[in-house]
């Protein structure tokens, strides 16, 4: 059944849309409860409001921390109305029926997110504000709760069409968006409080994020999909979920799982560096002195396969880079800044959805990656495993030349981003031949030979693009078969784990070919 609004209770630290919403509520004879702040900014609007300490007729206490914490105020917004024994107790204890919670809380993580003390921090954390959302909520077959300034038109709309009412669908509605709310503000709390005290897995799991888009499908048109933010340190990270959309059509699931793997990508580099993606998976990487040299050097790598790709640049995106980029069929660019000139060119490509991030994460920074599966969350830290040169061991008699070095240590880098089994072949900070996602590592390797060898043939060179190059492999090669078609392709040096049981046969094999090979000691499987 719909309840008509007579009474409502006003108590919101975010206090955009207060007054309009209070004069349209006073203006339809509501009588109006409210706390402290909230009834000052009601009462200088010349609306008439009544202090909740009025109704308890017990002060607001401790700075706050006591409020509405009172059975004047829980029993007006958890009472049956149809329950004789709930009526009787509302009548005998003076308790006044409130039909309309409108709450929102103390801004807990924005005060974090500003860098208060801790003591702070703990002064943001609400505790009147969710009791009461709590109670109305449950309470949703006779009592109206809204959290969300932006629903205040909606309730409006609703009340001027429903005789001042509210339709119980609705009421249900903003109880379940209430519940998501104060969840979602619990989890932030847990999550600050868990990383001050360096609890990286929770006994019990909360998640505070919000939805940044509802989706026109999933990984597939019969799937439904959203997109959320997740909120605190983890949401900060610079990123697709932190971007803007500068132009371009509206992107889609996978478009922002590619964007994510080409940016995290791009981001392993300090020098410019340009990364295309296609299904997740580079296509073509490459560093150079500047981005123009680093794209072309990175679209030479795989143009087939790039056509339709997902494009992510390490340094702000130039003109020059930016006329190439209009060249070819893109879906996206991320830069951590469009130069003016850049988003000039771009404006050129309609449906090109460019996206600014505004910086670049931290390729060896903290945080959590997630993968669902059936009725489970598998959460682990970031691969933010990072091998530079002081990490290697070399294992061959010879060692590798400085260039062999710089390229084996970027191939490996490479091979971080590819899904598993990964190979990667490298020449002068450019893949030159990427084996993706087999479930041998010797089909990988053969994979990578091929597509390189297509693409130097429409490209009409002459010598293999693996001849002189170096190799990398994500995990161990667990027999010298791997290993030895690289060597039969031309490649001089190569970088891998180590660990197998049979690193000896392929150290061995190695040396017979005159190879130069290092150990990383660390592998970086991607599935
Ligand atoms: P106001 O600005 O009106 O003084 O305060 C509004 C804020 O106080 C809202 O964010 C509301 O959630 C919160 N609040 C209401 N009652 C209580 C209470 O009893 N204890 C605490 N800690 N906060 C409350």
């Amino acid at each position: 059944s719909d309840t008509v609004i007579q009474r409502a209770l006003l108590s919101v630290s975010d206090k955009r849309g207060l007054v309009e919403f209070a004069s349209f509520l006073s203006a339809r004879g509501v009588e109006i409860l409210s706390t402290g702040g909230s009834a000052k900014a009601i009462r200088e609007a010349g609306l008439p409001v009544t202090e909740v300490a009025e109704t308890t007729e017990f002060p607001e206490i401790m700075d706050g921390r006591v409020k509405t914490l009172h059975p004047r105020i829980h029993g007006g917004l958890l009472g049956r109305r149809d329950h004789s024994d709930d009526r009787a107790a509302m009548a005998e204890h003076g308790i006044p029926a409130i039909d309309l919670l409108v709450v929102n809380l103390y801004p807990f993580e924005q005060t974090v997110a500003g860098g208060a003390d801790r003591a702070a921090c703990i002064e943001k954390i609400d505790i009147g504000g969710p009791a009461m959302v709590r109670a109305a909520a449950k309470n949703h077959a006779f009592v109206t709760v809204v959290v969300n300034p932006d629903d205040y038109d909606g309730v409006m709309a609703e009340m001027r069409a429903n005789d001042g009412a509210l339709g119980e669908h609705f009421r249900r509605r903003l109880a379940a968006d209430a519940y998501a709310h104060t969840a979602a503000y619990d989890a932030a709390v847990a999550e600050w409080m868990q990383a001050q005290e360096g609890v990286t897995f929770p006994r019990e799991l909360s998640i505070a994020g919000r939805r940044k888009q509802t989706l026109r499908y999933g990984e597939n048109p019969h799937q439904d999909a959203a997109f959320y933010q997740l909120a605190g340190q983890q949401g900060d990270r610079p990123g697709v979920a932190t971007a803007t959309q500068l132009q371009g059509k509206e992107l889609s699931y996978n478009n922002l799982n590619d964007t994510d793997a080409a940016f995290e990508a791009v981001a392993e580099f300090d020098d410019p560096a340009v990364v295309i993606v296609k299904h997740a998976n580079p296509c073509g990487v490459a560093v150079a002195g500047g981005l123009s040299d680093a794209y072309d050097k990175a679209l030479a790598c795989d143009p087939v396969s790039a056509f339709g790709g997902i494009i992510a640049v390490n340094r702000t995106l130039d003109a020059a880079t930016a006329e190439k980029i209009t060249e070819l069929f893109a879906e996206v660019v991320i830069a951590p800044v469009v130069a003016a000139e850049a988003r000039s060119v771009l404006a050129t490509k309609k449906n090109l959805r460019v996206l600014e991030t505004g910086g670049m994460p931290v390729a060896d920074g903290s945080g959590l990656t997630a993968r669902t599966l059936s009725g489970g969350l598998l959460l682990q830290t970031r691969d933010g495993g990072v091998v530079t040169e002081g990490d290697l061991s070399p294992v061959t008699a010879r060692r590798p030349s400085a260039q062999e070095l710089a390229d084996l240590l970027f191939a490996f880098r490479v091979c971080k981003h590819v899904k598993s089994n990964a190979i990667v072949y490298a020449k002068n900070g450019a893949t030159v031949g990427i084996g993706a996602g087999q479930m041998s590592r010797v089909d990988s390797a053969r994979i990578a030979v091929r597509k390189s060898a297509d693409a130097a043939e429409a490209a009409g060179e002459t010598t293999p693009r693996t001849q002189g190059a170096v190799v990398a492999s994500d995990a161990f090669f667990p027999f010298a078969d791997g290993l030895i078609s690289a060597a039969e392709a031309g490649v001089t040096a190569v970088i891998q784990p180590g660990g197998s049981k049979r690193d000896d046969e392929v150290v061995a094999a190695a040396d017979a070919r005159g190879l130069a090979m290092v150990f990383t000691g660390m592998r970086h499987f991607r599935h």
